[in-house]
């Protein structure tokens, strides 16, 4: 099989701050959006990895749908010129409902994006205004159509769930409004107070445990009826569309990360670009990356472990350390895992326990 590396660009400008974020975001001015683009063009232009055959292409923040269509179209081209991507599997942008139009949905089709990831987050007006995002319930629906009659056949949407003051019947109708819209893919994630973020300094506190596990396993059921895998902790596929890009990141794959930020693993070097805008403008995008891991031997089974654990097809029964027999015994029997001949898995109970699990097995040598 031929080798090839996964990209992952970050643009990390947001009109504003949702109040629980504290992703590397920052405000925007239009400006300095172009400069950064301009910067992001020369970082992928002097790439020490020229020329690697490209996997998947994703475009994160912050919010990608800033980018104006001639900014987009010059960093497709940076890119193209600097790596062969002729068999680029999947090229995914995230935007945001407020930030899409037609016209920019129609610039990045024509520039090779085949996947779109669009943050809905929830389709009631008050827990958008709660959370401090931009857009209505009805702008959420009308962009996904202006995607669909644009031509993109692979959308995935985000959800949150266990919002302060949430109940379940409002996350049930969520829920069925995603699946009436119909998307091909669905990352749900629960809640989680950061204490960097707006709810993390007001003390909004999380929604108790029992309440998290109930939502969690209500997601689990209503989609999984509905025809979508549940393939990984927070995400849903129908047939053929899980994430190829994540698979890359679970999978213990290569990707180079371009744009302040951004993180990459690429020749056995876990790295960061760091997370400084004006720096990467000023330094017009050669930033020195910071190393954070050599990857030997041991820490990339580590790494297959809690990776794949993450997966519902789970990790190699290879890979379990000897002295946690019993351990891996008592969850099979509580229905936390499942074990067969060769693979040991999660159920969506496990899930939820999936941290304790890996901290579990790792702690073993
Ligand atoms: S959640 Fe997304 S859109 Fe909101 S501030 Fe964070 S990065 Fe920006």
């Amino acid at each position: 099989m031929s080798k090839s590396v996964s990209v992952y660009l970050h643009i990390p400008f947001c009109r504003r701050k949702c109040n629980y974020c504290d992703f590397y975001s920052s405000p925007t001015c239009l400006g300095e959006v172009s400069s950064y683009a301009n910067a992001l063009c020369n970082q992928i232009r002097s790439s020490q990895a020229k020329g690697e055959t490209v996997h998947t292409v994703y475009f994160g923040g912050g919010t990608p749908s800033l980018l104006s269509e001639k900014d987009f179209s010059l960093i497709v081209a940076a890119l193209n010129e600097t790596f062969d991507l002729s068999s680029c599997a999947e090229f995914t942008v995230e935007c945001n409902p407020e930030s899409v139009s037609p016209s920019l949905a129609r610039t990045w089709l024509e520039q090779g994006v085949n996947r779109i990831s669009m943050g809905v987050q929830t389709f009631s007006d008050a827990h958008l205004r709660s959370l401090g995002r931009l857009h209505t319930k009805a702008r959420a629906e009308q962009a996904y159509r202006e995607l669909r009659s644009v031509g993109f056949d692979n959308i995935s949407l985000d959800l949150m769930a266990a919002l302060p003051q949430q109940t379940v019947p409002e996350l049930t109708d969520d829920l069925q409004r995603m699946i009436a819209l119909s998307p091909e893919h669905l990352s749900v994630y629960l809640l989680k107070i950061e204490p960097g973020s707006v709810f993390g300094l007001k003390a909004v506190p999380e929604a108790d445990e029992d309440l998290q596990r109930s939502m969690y396993l209500l997601t689990h059921d209503v989609l999984t009826r509905a025809g979508y895998e549940h393939y990984e902790i927070s995400n849903f596929a129908k047939p053929g569309f899980r994430a190829k890009h994540n698979g890359v990141y679970w999978a213990g794959g290569e990707y180079l990360a371009f744009g302040a930020g951004a993180f990459g693993f690429y020749r056995g070097v876990r790295y960061h670009v760091p997370a400084d805008t004006t720096a990467f403008c000023n330094k017009n995008g050669l930033l020195r990356p910071i190393v954070d891991e050599i990857v030997d031997a041991e820490e990339s089974r580590r790494e297959a472990v809690f990776l794949g654990l993450r997966l519902s097809e789970g990790i190699d029964r290879s890979l379990l350390p000897e002295g946690k027999k019993s351990f891996v015994e008592t969850l099979c029997q509580h229905g936390y895992a499942t074990l067969t001949d060769r693979r040991f898995a999660l159920t969506a109970e496990g899930f939820l326990i999936s941290d304790y699990v890996i901290r579990e097995l790792l702690s073993v040598r």
